[in-house]
């Protein structure tokens, strides 16, 4: 007989180091079929206000912290959280929609990153500095910036939370943390285990809810900085309302990723990778590769590779064994899907694979989409310009690497990028030219728990990871000091 499976609890709000009852209570849907996962109760502004306030008064005893113990506290939360994996990657695939398999990675990648930061944030090392004027030392030292935002998008809830949250408490920020209405359950149950590892009362509360709460702490006077993984559209309404009170802003936004196939390019490999980096998670990534730029003389084959390596995808219940690739997390992915196909379509691109909602019955109450993969895709289509934010990826035929560089720059977003070629001097030549914060040369990720993670251009303001990921928690100040002069006679 099979295991009875557990029912998910609703959560609460986690405010003053306790969860606490909200009156309004909302469904989260499981994507796959549309049933109830649980509820959770939504944040108004007064809570907001409560956890900030709570953040500036109890919060404090963590910025007071003996950064060892911060350490201590931060690791036990990570063991905690590797030791619960199995439990909360069951909550982030039925809420989120991505197979078990990347609901696992995600979370102990998560619990990496608060170990890392634990031991990372006891090394927040000053400097002296040389001075002009005799008998001067100027003294560097970096502190906390204050209580901190974090904004939460739906799409690797758990790892962007992890992002935000471990860098800002290693740094002895206490966070107020908004997750995402779609997706606050998993980030709920981290929550619970990193409070229970030790963190005080006002070190971190978890206020789920929609665009209202986010708006309210991004406006909020008492707030210090506000770390936000969202679009680039919500960035800018963040950055202007941060601007009132010139409160700092870290700021992961879209993408709209390049990936360039060199004439002397692994064609299976080439196209393995770019399939893989557009349709994982169902192309609901900043760093999915949107926009593949071919030479001409290889671009046949190589989309007939893409071809066969989409045709041998598993798609169905997330939940299910073996099963690769699942619904999308909202009906309103799907929706830009079908309106970028139709509209590269109607500029004369040709449809190689997908292009449609699945067939069957066991798909007809999901955000379900196919993989879709368009050829000859011409510059202007949306799908060319425009974040899909889904499984759709655009192959466009260039005949220069000259024009694969323009095309591939083409565009306000410079998060990501990738570049397969076998000549790695000539691919790193290439790599140089493009104007993005991450490249992958004969790679297909830029995520990297210790190199800096972040956009140039409209694709963000800001770094995660690495060790700029924990300097962007803190202020720097330069004490300049007299010194007496040595009372050689006394
Ligand atoms: P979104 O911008 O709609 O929402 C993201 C978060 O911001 C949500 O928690 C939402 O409630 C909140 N929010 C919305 N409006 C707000 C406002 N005016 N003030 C404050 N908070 C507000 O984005 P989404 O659809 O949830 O996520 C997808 C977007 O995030 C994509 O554009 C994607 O590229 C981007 N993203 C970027 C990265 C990165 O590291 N650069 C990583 C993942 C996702």
């Amino acid at each position: 007989m099979a295991a009875a499976v557990q029912p998910v609890s609703d959560r609460g709000l986690l405010l003053g180091g306790d969860v606490v009852d909200g009156t309004d209570l909302r469904p989260v849907l499981n994507p796959a079929d549309g049933t109830l996962v649980a509820r959770y109760a939504a944040a108004t502004s007064a809570d907001v206000d409560r956890a900030v306030a709570d953040a500036h008064e109890r919060g404090r005893a963590w910025t007071l912290l003996h950064p060892d113990e911060r350490a201590r506290i931060l690791r036990r939360g990570a063991e905690a959280i590797r030791e619960h994996v199995d439990e909360i990657a069951r909550v982030l695939t039925l809420e989120q929609g991505k197979p078990l398999p990347d609901s696992v990675k995600e979370i102990l990648f998560g619990a990496s990153v608060f170990e890392y930061y634990a031991e990372e944030g006891r090394r927040v090392h000053g400097s002296l500095r040389p001075t002009a004027s005799a008998g001067t030392m100027s003294m560097v030292s970096y502190h906390p910036v204050g209580v901190v935002a974090g904004i939460v998008p739906w799409n690797y809830p758990v790892d962007l939370y992890a992002w935000k949250v471990a860098p800002a408490l290693a740094a002895g920020c206490p966070v107020v943390v908004k997750p995402p209405e779609e997706a606050p359950l998993a980030i709920g149950m981290v929550s619970r285990l990193l409070v229970d590892a030790g963190l005080p009362p006002g070190a971190l509360a978890d206020l789920p809810g929609g665009a209202d709460v986010g708006r309210r702490l991004a406006a909020h006077p008492d707030i210090a900085l506000v770390t936000a993984t969202c679009s680039t559209a919500t960035g800018k309404a963040i950055m202007r309302a941060a601007a009132e009170h010139l409160t700092r802003v870290s700021l992961e936004l879209g993408g709209h990723c390049p990936l360039v196939v060199l004439p002397d390019a692994d064609l299976e490999l080439a196209a393995r990778a770019a399939a893989r980096r557009s349709f994982s998670n169902m192309g609901q990534i900043c760093i999915a590769v949107n926009r593949v730029i071919v030479l001409d003389g290889v671009a046949d084959a190589f989309v007939d590779a893409l071809r066969s390596e989409v045709a041998a995808y598993v798609l169905g219940d997330p939940s299910v064994p073996g099963v690769g690739y699942g619904p999308c997390t909202t009906a309103q992915v799907v929706e830009k899907a079908r309106s970028h196909v139709a509209d590269a379509v109607a500029r004369g691109a040709q449809l190689v694979i997908g292009g449609s909602e699945p067939d069957g019955e066991q798909f007809a109450a999901g955000h379900y989409f196919l993989p879709t993969v368009l050829d000859h895709v011409p510059s202007d289509a949306l799908v060319m310009t425009e974040e899909t934010f889904g499984p759709v990826l655009a192959v466009h035929r260039v005949s220069t690497i000259g024009e694969a560089i323009a095309v591939a720059n083409a565009t306000d977003y410079g998060l990501a990028a990738y570049v397969y070629g076998e000549d790695l001097g000539q691919a790193l030549a290439v790599a140089e030219q493009i104007e993005a914060g991450g490249v992958g040369v004969n790679v297909n990720d830029v995520s990297e728990l210790q190199a800096p993670f972040g956009g140039w251009k409209q694709s963000g303001l800001g770094r995660e990871l690495g060790p700029e990921g924990l300097h962007a928690y803190l202020e720097t100040r330069h004490t300049k000091v007299r010194r007496p002069a040595i009372a050689v006679d006394r």
